[in-house]
Order: structure tokens, then C-alpha cells, then sequence
């Protein structure tokens, strides 16, 4: 980060570009928490269904926090359409649909494959707002998308754990054919 050249006069765009992301992310994230129920129902293993219910909660949390960051901002807590989240969840519901004719290990497998998108998504955006307001010198904004940014690695963390033992369950019945 170049601190220095932070004048007043280029503040402005980044400031702007800031409550855009913000925007943005809230979107996402409004958009999980209708999507992660339906994940949740669809998962089979009880690890799964546990990582995702702890992980929708944290989401709600996660509106809480973009909503203060742009009050901190001075700006109106609307969202903007977030397409790529959109897309990330219309693949989500294809999986799931997909998985209804799978085994068991198999179907959480492409679930937590959807899942990761989104957290790595999430993980960008979060990191990338996070960026701007170090440049803009708001630690309070700073502190909040810090802290939901550590939840998206966490959730990412969690669900390679989960995945683990399920591809070594996923592996036998296709070893034979
Ligand atoms: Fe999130
Ligand atoms: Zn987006
Ligand atoms: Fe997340």
C-alpha cells in the first residue's frame, strides 16, 4: 500500500469505489442466506449440515457488519445486484439437484465444491475492501471486514476438513467399476 499517496484529492474515488464493493458484498451476502437453508437441507453428512448452519448465522452477522461499514461511510445501507454471487448460487442449485441421484459422499463432495466458490469469492471481495479501507485509513471499517474475512477462510478451512474423510468414502464404489 502506498499510505503516502493518499491525498485528499484522490480519496474521493477510492472512497466511492469502497461503498460500490460494500454495496455489492451486502447483496452476496443477502443472497446466501436465502441459498444456504436449501444447501443445508440438501447436505447429508451431519458435519456438513453443522458447517453450514454455524457458517449462515456468521452470514447474518456478516449484513450487521456492512451495514455499520457504510454508515461509517455516510452512506445508505442499499445493496447493489451482486451477479457473480447469482451465478455462484444458480450453479449451487444445479448441484444440489444434481446430487439427489448420488451417493451420499459423492453429493456433499459437489456440495462443498459449490461451497468453496462462494467462500473464495467472498475471501476476494472481503480482502479487496479491505485494501481500500487501509488506504482510506478507516480502522473501524478495517476491523469489521477483517473480521468477516475470517470467517470466510475459516468456513473455506472447515469444508476441506469435511471433504477429507468423504473422498475416501467416495473413492470405493466407483473403484470397482
Ligand atoms: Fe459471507
Ligand atoms: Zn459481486
Ligand atoms: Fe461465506
Amino acid at each position: 500500500m502506498h499510505a503516502e499517496s493518499s491525498s485528499a484529492a484522490n480519496a474521493e474515488p477510492i472512497q466511492e469505489l469502497l461503498v460500490d464493493q460494500l454495496r455489492d458484498i451486502l447483496h452476496a451476502e443477502k443472497q446466501l442466506t436465502k441459498a444456504l437453508p436449501k444447501m443445508l437441507k440438501a447436505a447429508r453428512s451431519a458435519q456438513l449440515q453443522s458447517l453450514l448452519q454455524i457458517h449462515l448465522a456468521e452470514t447474518e452477522e456478516q449484513i450487521e457488519r456492512l451495514n455499520e461499514a457504510l454508515k461509517l461511510l455516510g452512506a445508505p445501507a442499499r445493496a447493489k445486484a451482486c451477479k457473480g454471487m447469482a451465478g455462484l448460487v444458480e450453479e449451487g442449485e444445479e448441484v444440489m439437484s444434481e446430487g439427489e441421484e448420488k451417493e451420499d459422499a459423492a453429493a456433499d463432495l459437489a456440495l462443498i465444491a459449490a461451497a468453496q466458490r462462494v467462500e473464495h469469492y467472498e475471501m476476494a471481495a472481503y480482502t479487496t475492501a479491505r485494501n481500500l479501507a487501509l488506504q482510506l485509513r478507516q480502522p473501524a471499517i478495517v476491523q469489521l471486514l477483517t473480521m468477516s474475512l475470517g470467517e470466510e477462510q475459516n468456513a473455506g478451512q472447515l469444508l476441506d476438513q469435511v471433504a477429507q474423510p468423504l473422498m475416501s468414502v467416495a473413492k470405493m464404489p466407483n473403484a470397482v467399476e
